[in-house]
């Protein structure tokens, strides 16, 4: 049954998550985040991982207590890319995402 290792990912796209084999991971959309574990009884998500929707750019906004605990900093890429165009690194400078990720590198 578990033979593969399943990896959680977050689409800020489509605000679900999910999980994939690890062999796909390489597959995975840039939109998406690493996460190694689910949000457990967030009162700010209520577990989606997701706080709202940013209607203009249509992408989901991550949660910052769930992205700060479930986040895998190890594996997020540098040029996560949502609409092809903004990283998640050009959304943080809005959001709380890059003083998260600046916060997480400095440990
Ligand atoms: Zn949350």
């Amino acid at each position: 049954m578990a033979d593969k290792q399943l990896k959680l990912f977050f689409s800020m796209l489509s605000g679900e998550m999910f999980y994939v084999e690890e062999d796909e991971v390489k597959n995975i959309d840039k939109s998406c985040i690493p996460l190694k574990k689910k949000p457990h009884n967030c009162r700010k998500c209520f577990d989606r991982f997701h706080i709202g929707r940013e209607v203009f750019k249509n992408y989901y906004i991550p949660c910052p207590r769930c992205l700060r605990l479930c986040g895998d900093f190890e594996n997020m890429k540098d040029d996560v890319v949502i609409e092809n165009a903004k990283s998640v690194a050009g959304i943080a400078d809005k959001d709380m995402l890059g003083e998260i990720m600046k916060s997480e590198a400095k440990k």
